[in-house]
Formats: structure tokens, sequence, C-alpha cells
């Protein structure tokens, strides 16, 4: 894309960010892909693509579904103009199956799983949960809602609206995602304030990178298949391979 009029800004660990004239933000969907707090790396053709073009998908379908969002659009396959905010420094997290860095820390004896909650990959969470972790920290750390309090990070009235709007971000994604027959199984979402004040939804939603999807025949059958990050963290195929099964999934719904 045209980079002349605009000015860089940093790089994430899968987008560049620009500035522009105007002070919106440019995110370039690269094809890099990180795991394991950037310890593992690399690229796959097209991802930056793909994972642009489902962001899109998804911040359409929240805004039409009343949830605000940074989305201006898209001015090329790779790169998405959103408004620039001030970023709430908590990472957000919902889980509907156990799955990730919260088996891994139950598994090391820190924390203890929701009443009635099996103890294995894929055990369903009734009702889902919520987690927080830090943003601006060199490697993100689990923070519980005295902690968000006590730094300023959140009021308590923002901490429930956070909720209220990633518990219907889950649903809208579950849903839509079910006529796919693809299971959420958890997701991680920020947020930012705009010039007035208000919260809305930032950074990047529904991408593989940022999500848990699961195939929904294979988990009937107990068999766990990933079309996200997975795939890349565990080394069990191609990325740019499941990240096209699953956007080409999600296309399907809306014909
Ligand atoms: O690793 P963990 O199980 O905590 O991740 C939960 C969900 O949040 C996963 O879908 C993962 O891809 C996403 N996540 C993310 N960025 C992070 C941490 C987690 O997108 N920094």
């Amino acid at each position: 894309m045209q980079k002349e009029n605009l000015k860089y800004v940093s790089s994430g660990k899968a987008k560049d960010i620009y500035e522009n004239s105007s002070g919106n933000l440019v995110f370039e969907f690269t094809d890099r892909v990180t795991a394991f707090d950037g310890k593992k790396k690399s690229e796959y053709d097209e991802k930056g693509e793909i994972t642009c073009k489902i962001a899109e998908y998804w911040f359409k379908i929240m805004e039409e579904n009343g949830i605000p969002t940074h989305y201006i659009e898209c001015p090329t396959p790779t790169s998405m103009l959103v408004k620039r905010l001030d970023i709430v420094p908590v990472e957000v997290i919902w889980r509907n199956y156990v799955a990730g860095s919260l088996l891994r820390r139950y598994l090391a004896g820190d924390i203890t799983l929701p009443q009635g909650v099996g103890t294995e990959e894929g055990s369903p969470i009734p009702g889902g949960m919520i987690e927080f972790t830090t943003k601006f920290e060199a490697v993100d750390r689990p923070v519980d809602t005295d902690e968000i309090l006590s730094n300023g990070w959140l009021s308590e009235k923002e901490i429930e609206y956070i909720t209220d709007l990633t518990k219907r971000i889950n649903n809208i994604m579950s849903q839509e995602l079910a006529s796919s027959g693809i299971i959420l199984a958890d997701f991680k979402v920020e947020y930012g304030r705009t010039p007035d004040g208000e919260i809305i939804l930032a950074d990047e939603v529904g991408t593989p990178d940022g999500c848990r999807f699961w195939k929904g025949d294979d988990f009937e059958k107990g068999v766990i298949t990933s079309l996200d990050k997975d795939v890349f963290r565990k080394s069990i195929g191609n990325l740019t391979v499941a990240y096209r099964e699953l956007f080409s999934k999600l296309q399907r719904t809306n014909i």
C-alpha cells in the first residue's frame, strides 16, 4: 500500500501501524506470526490478507449488531483504517471452553477452575468466563479487578460495561459461527476510549490470531481440530491453509 502520506507509529506482533494525515490509524496486516510472547516466530504467505478480511468481516457484523468499534474501512486487501483511540491498558479474554493458558495455569496449580468445570482441553465452561490481562507489560499477566481498579485502568462501571460488551460480542460470534459448524472456544478483545470518553471495540476482532475456533463435527467426535493460531503454536499444519478454511466457512454463511 502507498505509504508516502503515512507516518510510521509502531509494529505489533502481526500488524504495522501508521498514522494518516487526518489523524486516523492504518493497520497493515503482515504475514508475520508469533507465539509464546514472541519466542516462536514465522511468516506465512497470504496470512495478512486473510486475517485483514476476517477482521473486516467481523467488524461489519459487530457494527450491524450495535457494538461500537473503531473500524472505518479497508482501503487495500491488507490494510484497515481505524479511529485513533486511547487504548485501555487491559486485554479482555472470554472463554467458553477450557484451553490454552487457562489449562496451563490450572495444571501448574496456580488457579482453580470454576465449580463443576472439567479439567481437560475442550471442557465446556457453562455461561462462559471473563479474564483480564495486562497489555503494556513485557509479558501479558493475568490481573484481577482489584488491581485494575487500584491502578486506575478502569472504573467499576467501565469494567461492568466492558464485561457486558464482551458477552455480547461472544453471543454474536458464537451464533454466527454455529451456522458454519464452528465452535468459538475463546477469544481476546481490546477496548479504547474516544476523545469523548466513550469506550469502543479496538484492535481486531474475530481473527484466528486472537480466537480459538474448533471444527464442530470433529468436536462432537471428541477431537479438537483448530482453525486458528494453535495450528502454529502446536506446529500441527500450515497456518495459511487453516486460516483460508476458516474464512471460506465464514463466507458461506452469508451467501
Ligand atoms: O493463551 P490464552 O489461552 O490465554 O488465550 C486465550 C485467547 O486469547 C486465545 O484465543 C488467544 O489466541 C487470545 N490471545 C490473544 N492475544 C494475547 C493473549 C491471548 O489474542 N496476547
